[in-house]
């Protein structure tokens, strides 16, 4: 109770947070301050890509703090290098640029497209077109490339030059491209704060050639798809189309801060030095981890998460309390006939963790989450989802 009220004293109230004051974890499990253990189906948001203090992960981030924690980019490190290299031999993409949230990696992919285009065609072509329902991040820029209003009212103006699309409208796609001088499309395969809403390949393809005509760049936000979350890489990576940029954060580290932009081709040297910078970024603690994270994200480990993804779908069709299921991989939003906020309350009562994304119920477990562990915690999800409402009406009598 004391940390809870002291929270609300001292930290700015930006988060309406379940009321649970969580302590320590290991793999899936998590435990609160009184002791009692949860299945972790979140993962803080997509982050701990491997759960909570996984073995290996714990080992490369203790040993690269006892030797280095920080260098600032002045100087060359190891782990920073070796994690470049291995996301450009993983993708085929050239360059890396570090920073340590999901909005920088795409503050510096929106920098780059526009000096990018601003190069090749004329500082004039400098609109970026995202898509309707999106989230690219929260500072000014990113609030403005995220096509959702509720988040730009009182922080107006927002950065210029930022065109918003419906997603599956290639028309539309068209006409903005046609009328406006564009630097580059931006957009997530798989929406997540939008309530875990994947594009068409169809559509994904189409939009692809739109940007070759009318010669724009391809950004790819894989903050939350990215790093083995759709049973691929990259989400990119299902619909066999190459980005110029993907820009990822969230699961890269396995739960520390670490942002990446990858440049493709056309855009390898287009930020020169001064161009950019981050103190942080790259930071050797980060890129250790992350380094850990991304050897074992290999083919086997996506056959994993396929296979937990079908079984979670087929455990779903068969309950009565959940409408439609949608997303990729270990990336899937749950419609449901209840409430969602009384199905997380109720879950968390039961010792599951699992949050919503706009009117849905999001699963983002552990890529390595045991069987046993996600058998139990889907039975848990799928009872409440077909008698929340009944205990919640008990309750109120
Ligand atoms: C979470 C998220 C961001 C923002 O990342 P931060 O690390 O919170 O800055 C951007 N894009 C997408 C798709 C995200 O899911």
């Amino acid at each position: 109770m004391q940390i809870i009220k002291k929270d609300k004293q001292f930290i700015a109230n930006t988060y309406s947070r379940f009321p649970v004051v969580l302590t320590k974890g290991k793999g899936s499990l998590v435990y609160d301050d009184k002791g009692k253990e949860y299945i972790d189906l979140s993962s803080g948001i997509a982050v701990n890509t491997f759960g909570y203090c996984d073995d290996s992960w714990l080992a490369a981030v203790i040993n690269q703090a006892s030797l280095l924690q920080h260098t600032s980019n002045l100087y060359y490190s190891i782990p920073c290098v070796e994690l470049a290299e291995m996301l450009c031999q993983k993708t085929g993409m050239e360059k890396v640029f570090f920073s340590n949230s999901g909005a920088e990696a795409n503050e510096c992919a929106i920098k780059t497209a526009r000096k990018w285009a601003a190069g090749k065609k004329g500082s004039e072509y400098f609109n970026i077109i995202t898509l309707d329902n999106s989230f690219h991040g929260r500072t000014i820029t990113t609030l403005a490339a995220t096509g959702q209003s509720v988040f730009h009212a009182d922080f107006t103006p927002l950065t210029d030059g930022f065109l918003y699309s419906s997603p599956e409208d290639i028309v539309g796609l068209e006409k903005l491209l046609s009328e406006h001088k564009c630097a580059a499309i931006m957009m997530e395969i798989v929406q997540g704060e939008g309530g875990v809403v994947p594009l068409s390949a169809e559509y994904v393809s189409k939009a692809f050639d739109l940007a070759a005509k009318y010669d724009v760049l391809v950004i790819y936000d894989e903050v939350q798809t990215g790093n083995g979350r759709t049973g691929k890489l990259y989400s990119y990576m299902n619909y066999g189309i190459i980005p110029d940029i993907v820009t990822t954060a969230k699961g890269l580290a396995g739960g520390l801060p670490l942002g990446a932009t990858l440049f493709g081709k056309k855009v390898a040297n287009t930020l020169g030095i001064g161009s950019h910078g981050s103190t942080f970024g790259g930071n050797p603690v980060a890129a250790a981890g992350a380094l850990s994270i991304l050897k074992r994200l290999d083919d086997s480990l996506f056959a994993e998460v396929m296979r937990k993804s079908e079984y979670i779908k087929s455990e779903f069709k068969k309950s009565n309390g959940i409408e439609s299921v949608t997303g990729l991989g270990l990336m899937l939003g749950i419609k449901t006939k209840k409430d969602v906020s009384d199905i997380i309350n109720e879950c968390i009562k039961k010792g599951v963790l699992v949050i919503k994304a706009k009117d849905k119920i999001r699963l983002l477990p552990a890529l390595n989450i045991p069987d046993e562990l996600l058998e139990k915690a889907i039975r848990i999800l799928c009872e409440v989802c077909s008698s929340v409402s009944n205990n919640e009406r008990d309750d109120m009598v």
